[in-house]
């Protein structure tokens, strides 16, 4: 078991450098209709059925410093050329490096919808956090809770804290206003406490939606390693 928080500090030392971050790759990417992606390095959970491979757990031998501004260059260039009219970060979590995020942000072609996809552990720690991503109008927060609850959380991704701060983040992007939805991971048939948790936050219509988890030889692997194979299949 390890704290997530803990793991945010030792992880951000690793993949930022001033204002520059880790990435290993720049593509266009055919999710949400078509988005230009790029691939960070360096996570503050260790989800058992992570697709990510080195990025998340090899963060020392994976990837290459970059600044924001040269992120942001590739990512208006690819979705120019694609014709798309989103953007993201995936491979691992984009809020680790605040400073690097917020300049990322301010340097994406304004006509171009950034999607966080975020666990939005960092997010529920810090409300100034969420305070700073509200000056964005083409920005939407998407954030994938681990688990319907702390157990499932904890069984997922080996982590003892951040359940929590995954659904305080919802409150504070209700509070600030921005544009946000729920992704849940769980294996759970009857998802009944972690709808009525939502409602006890008071989130109000909002869309929730079931990621599914795809089992790549290297996830079947190390689920198999730890045991809980059947548990997904
Ligand atoms: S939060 Fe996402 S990137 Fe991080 S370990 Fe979990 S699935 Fe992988």
């Amino acid at each position: 078991m390890y704290d997530s928080l803990q793991l945010s500090k030792i992880t951000e030392k690793l993949v930022i450098k001033d204002d520059l971050k880790k990435y290993y790759r720049f593509r266009p990417a055919g999710f949400y209709g078509g988005i230009a992606t790029a691939d960070t390095v360096g996570c503050n959970l260790r989800c058992k059925f992570c697709w990510s491979g080195n990025s998340v757990w090899n963060v020392k031998n994976t990837g290459e410093f970059y600044s924001p501004e040269d992120v942001a260059l590739t990512l208006n260039t690819i979705a120019r050329k694609k014709n798309y009219r989103r953007v993201r970060v995936s491979g691992g979590e984009p809020t680790i490096g605040k400073n690097h995020l917020i300049k990322l942000l301010n340097n994406i072609d304004s006509n171009l919808l950034f999607i966080l996809e975020t666990n939005g552990i960092l997010l529920g720690k810090d409300k100034k956090y969420i305070n700073e991503l509200s000056q964005f109008n083409n920005l939407h927060v998407r954030v994938c809770l681990k688990g319907c609850n702390l157990e499932e959380f904890s069984l997922l991704t080996g982590a003892e804290t951040g359940f929590n701060y995954q659904l305080r983040s919802l409150g504070y992007l209700r509070d600030k206003g921005l544009s946000f939805n729920v992704a849940v991971v769980s294996l759970k048939n009857d998802k009944k406490e972690l709808y009525e948790k939502l409602k006890d936050i008071g989130l109000g219509k909002i869309m929730i939606e079931e990621e599914e988890i795809k089992l790549y030889p290297q996830v079947q692997k190390r689920l198999k390693k730890e045991g809980l194979i059947d548990y997904f299949k």
